[in-house]
């Protein structure tokens, strides 16, 4: 594997920046990962891994259009940001984990 740009982003992310995005997916029922920081980092990271592979540079937009889904059943939309009201759990929000809006 090639570090691009997006690769070095992606492999970046820290854990703090993916626990929003593992418990988005966990609640979607798209994953079952361990409340650890370390494990909800190393498949949030592998996650966009995989979606880099599949869809190249079109990858957060793939990633926000699975993790704005709403549940099927409960019809939770996710947690909005305080601030600007959109998603925490967006790679377009780019949460910065001390629940700050940094855009
Ligand atoms: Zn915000």
């Amino acid at each position: 594997m090639e570090l691009t740009p997006d690769v070095e982003w992606i492999l970046g992310r820290p854990n703090f920046w993916c626990a929003p995005i593992a418990h988005r997916l966990v609640k979607l029922g798209l994953a079952t990962i361990k409340p650890h920081a370390e494990e909800e980092q190393a498949y949030v990271l592998h996650w966009l891994l995989s979606l880099h592979e599949k869809h190249g540079a079109t990858f957060r937009a793939e990633a926000d259009k699975i993790l704005n889904t709403k549940h099927p059943f409960t019809g939770d939309g996710g947690e909005p940001c305080k601030k600007c009201g959109r998603l925490q759990a967006a790679l377009i929000h780019d949460f910065a984990g001390d629940g700050d809006c940094v855009k």
